[in-house]
């Protein structure tokens, strides 16, 4: 079967992929094999991500089971209305986003007690759909935070999604975000080199959609679906 070597390069147009650490045997695919997804806001991981799913993988995403933990009925509101308040919840029973994020702004310890009540419960829950995972199906945490909450070392590999940083303002500019909201939350996130340190494989998304979408396809072919060994074990 083929093996790719650290250090391996695919390219689609303009947009690269560039293998960093071994990835796991393709047989462990399934409950036993997690891969985390992440990147910066704007890199396009959240087109990486559909694209895995739509070639079958398992994709959970820590941000969907979030707005389901803060929908109505949701089981997050009851631990956040019981630090911040019963006037957090509206009255169709969902989360004042709106409320909760003016007590953030002038609360500075708001948000770490956010964090603290709200990432137990996402990670309860998306490790239990990704423990669910059918043999033989890649399952993937779509997670924005994986670098910044240190949880890498959960993970049997983690795809890293960058861009140029000025493509990344024009897209999210497309997407109506203004340049100036967009730097100050890629100032809050990791950086490019913290998120290099831990990625298995680096995706450049710096071509068009379409070179996105072959340079996975060419991802899950060639290096998910086949063993990848590192280079001092290759034969
Ligand atoms: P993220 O989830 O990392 O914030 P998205 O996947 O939502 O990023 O991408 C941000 C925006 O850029 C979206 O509107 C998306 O459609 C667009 N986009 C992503 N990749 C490309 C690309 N290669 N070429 C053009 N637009 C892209």
């Amino acid at each position: 079967m083929a093996t790719q070597e650290i250090g391996s390069i695919l390219s689609r147009g303009a947009a690269t992929a560039e293998l960093l650490r071994p990835l796991p045997p393709a047989a462990h695919r399934g409950p036993s094999m997690v891969v985390g997804l992440t990147g910066g806001i704007g890199s396009g991981k959240s087109l990486v991500a559909s694209r895995l799913r739509q070639r079958g993988a398992r994709v959970v995403d820590a941000d969907a089971i979030s707005r389901e933990l803060t929908a109505p009925g949701g089981e997050a509101l009851e631990l956040l209305a019981s630090r911040f308040g019963s006037d957090i919840i509206n009255e169709d029973g969902a989360l004042d986003r709106k409320g909760l994020a003016a007590r953030v702004f002038s609360d500075p310890q708001a948000l770490e007690d956010i964090n603290a009540l709200m990432h137990p419960l996402i990670a309860q829950r998306a490790w239990t759909q990704l423990r669910a995972t059918p043999d033989g199906v890649l399952a993937v945490y779509d997670l924005p935070l994986l670098v910044e909450t240190n949880a890498a070392d959960l993970f049997d590999a983690v795809i890293v999604v960058d861009a140029p940083v000025s493509l990344r303002l024009q897209r999210l500019a497309d997407r109506g975000i203004n340049h100036e909201d967009a730097r100050q939350r890629m100032a809050q996130q990791a950086t490019a080199s913290q998120r290099r340190a831990v990625a298995s494989i680096w995706i450049d998304n710096a071509g068009t959609i379409d070179d996105a979408h072959a340079l996975i396809d060419a991802i899950d072919e060639q290096w998910l679906l086949t063993p990848v060994r590192p280079r001092t074990q290759a034969t």
